[in-house]
């Protein structure tokens, strides 16, 4: 037999018999990794572990918690899913069966209604398929001998999608016993491999998504390599539901939508109401430090500022139509930029007020088409953590790590554990079109953001070709606590704006210069930001930001002036306080209270009104016992003085 040589990822070289497969290799390895692999890279390209390699490559291994491994495993359990509905009902014809993130779905042409109990049913028989450990086995055939397999086996839509491939085409069937389907694969190579799965929901579909064709029904599952993880995620699916920011927001009464005054237009209600000025009064105060002047701008503008920006050239789709005035067009405003670009203009600068930083919550308005609006992730009114940062070249790097650092310092008082910053760069081909032609500094400025991250130790991913027209970008994902992702912000380099905007400083020669800006908006929009944290904090916000921080519970209406009293002594500290003096028994008002979300519950009876104290309920902690009034309002003043995270992430999501 020929020998063939196979270099593993740390450059080791072993020795094999040609022909060998990716699942030998990890079998002479070791047999926890011959269990756990779930597919391979062969000189590069995903293959199945039956793969037999015949000459000299290189093999790379995945298991199933690698993104690679992943994905073959939850595309093997579509499969799996349909072979086990072609058993059970084998009128049923199968269509299409791809992978989405962390699932997968198949689309089924059945009489057969899918119900849970038919689901049960369905997941029932894949685990005895997949126990039956059926190898999975690739077959290699040309487009004729596909449709005629097809045809034999009765599956209409799989001829259909058959005849669009080039017929000069090789194309790939998988078999697991008596199932065949359509696939480029690679999948794993024994049914055995997918142990961790569950279906999830149905709905319908219409076939290639098109409502005059025929609609299907489509089944949602998912596979995990192990108990433990498919666990997390159906908790994580399950919290994520109880999570959602549409229903907490109408339970906790934080915003709302009304018809009459148009969609994708949040009305804030007093208890988000807070929530957006207490998120303000952060930004402000932090802005300040760092040297921020805060500016404030008018929400209507006259067409010829959005000429000269390239608004109306580039992102008129996104506007609300203009509004004639006076002969002179006027539009909302969908950023804040050029109003900043102006404030900046305004004055004479030399190079010794630089940088100059204009802060504002800025209101913008952006036309979202209907079927894209979402709660408040996605809105057409929206208030932004805006600012601009212009300076030197000199002062770019450090100004740039400044930014990211407020990052940061949010991340953590928000208690936001996962998040990416991924820096979009341009590529040399786009200069002159997708980008602004200014080789020289594209590099330069590219150089000094990776810098600036590098030496402010953040973490960091390079992204060619996905820069903005003007400048590198970075944008910004953060992980709520239970694993959802979210889009929060970008900062952006720009180099083309205070050219076309006439912005200038006179430097130490006297000579006149253009300065560079820099776009920021760390804590995005209120509407997005609110809508991660009540997902994030599921609702349970630290003390700092609830919307009501302490309710006052008379034992009875005996001691209703001793209750305004304490009720009195919060506000006099600016404490957010309630006062629930209703006649209803003191269990079903903690019931309430516990409803609502309160962090802390003050009690009141005989005892307390004489001696001056409360006794304290705290939400998570249960009964944490009696305090004098000054005591707590010290306590309660601290912990929203310093904004502290009140309980635990892990309190919130076990509730
Ligand atoms: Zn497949
Ligand atoms: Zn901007």
């Amino acid at each position: 037999m020929e020998k063939i040589k196979i270099t593993l990822p740390d450059n080791s070289v072993k020795t094999f018999e040609s022909g060998t497969t990716p699942q030998h290799v990890a079998e002479s390895i070791g047999p926890g990794l011959a269990r756990a692999v779930v597919v391979a890279k062969v000189d590069g390209i995903l293959r199945d572990l039956n793969f037999p390699m015949i000459t000299d490559n290189s093999l790379e291994l995945f298991t199933g918690d690698t993104p690679e491994g992943h994905d073959t495993l939850l595309h093997s359990g579509a499969h799996l899913m349909a072979q086990a509905v072609k058993e059970l009902f084998p009128k049923t014809k199968v269509t299409i069966g791809p992978t989405i993130k962390n699932g997968f779905y198949y689309d089924f042409d059945s009489d057969i209604s899918f119900t849970e109990e038919i689901l049960s049913k369905i997941e029932y028989k894949m685990k005895e398929l997949a126990k039956a450990g059926q190898e999975i086995i690739r077959n290699e055939v040309t487009v004729d001998s596909a449709i005629d397999i097809f045809d034999k086996l009765g599956e209409t839509y799989k001829i259909d999608i058959v005849k669009q491939i080039n017929s000069e085409d090789v194309i790939t069937i998988y078999n697991q016993t008596n199932f065949t389907d359509l696939c480029r694969g690679p999948h794993v190579s024994n049914t055995s491999k997918i142990k961790y799965f569950k279906l999830l929901s149905t709905s319908g579909a219409y076939w290639r998504g098109d409502e005059n064709n025929k609609m299907l029904q489509r089944i949602y599952g998912t596979v995990f390599h192990s108990k433990d993880a498919l666990k997390k995620h159906l908790y994580n699916l399950e919290e994520a539901k109880k999570r959602d920011h549409r229903k907490l927001g109408k339970e906790l009464k934080l915003f709302t939508f009304d018809d009459e005054v148009g969609p994708g237009l949040p009305l804030w209600l007093p208890n988000g109401t807070v929530m957006v000025e207490e998120i303000e009064k952060l930004a402000k105060e932090t802005e300040r430090i760092a040297g921020y002047d805060m500016v404030r701008t008018p929400h209507l503008t006259k067409d010829i500022l959005y000429k000269k920006s390239g608004h109306l050239d580039h992102y008129k789709d996104s506007m609300y139509p203009a509004m004639e005035l006076d002969g002179v067009e006027y539009y909302v405003k969908p950023m804040n930029c050029p109003h900043h670009h102006k404030i900046y203009s305004s004055s004479t600068r030399s190079y010794r007020d630089l940088p100059v930083r204009l802060a504002e919550y800025g209101t913008c308005y952006r036309y979202e088409k209907s079927g894209q609006l979402f709660g408040l992730m996605r809105v057409r009114s929206l208030q932004m953590n805006d600012a601009h940062i212009y300076c030197t070249k000199d002062q770019f790097k450090s100004e740039f790590l400044s930014v990211c650092n407020m990052y940061l310092k949010y991340f953590e008082i928000f208690g936001i554990d996962k998040y990416s910053m991924r820096l979009s760069l341009h590529d040399k081909s786009g200069l002159g079109k997708k980008y602004v032609n200014e080789p020289e500094l594209w590099l330069t400025t590219e150089q000094w953001v990776r810098e600036a991250l590098t030496e402010g130790s953040i973490d960091f991913e390079e992204v060619p070709g996905e820069a903005a027209f003007y400048g590198p970008k970075i944008d910004v994902q953060v992980w709520s606590a239970i694993g959802k992702e979210f889009t929060l912000a970008t900062n952006q380099v720009d180099f083309a704006v205070p050219e076309k905007f006439n912005l200038t400083f006179i430097d130490e020669k006297g000579a006149s210069k253009t300065p560079l800006c820099i776009h920021r908006a760390p804590l995005g929009t209120h509407e997005r930001f609110i809508g991660f944290l009540i997902e994030h904090f599921g609702g349970n916000f630290p003390l700092w930001l609830a919307p009501v921080q302490a309710i006052v519970l008379p034992l009875s209406d005996k001691f209703s002036d001793y209750a305004k009293k304490v009720v009195k002594v919060l506000k006099d500290e600016g404490i957010r306080v309630k006062l629930n003096d209703r006649a209803d028994k003191i269990g079903s008002k903690i019931r309430q209270a516990e409803l609502d979300k309160i962090n802390f519950m003050l009690i009141v009876g005989a005892k307390e009104s004489k001696e001056d104290t409360v006794s304290i309920r705290k939400r998570f902690d249960g009964d944490v016992g009696v305090m004098k009034l000054d005591d707590l309002t010290n306590v309660m003043v601290d912990e929203i003085k310093n904004r502290r995270l009140t309980h635990s992430k892990e309190a919130a999501a076990t509730e």
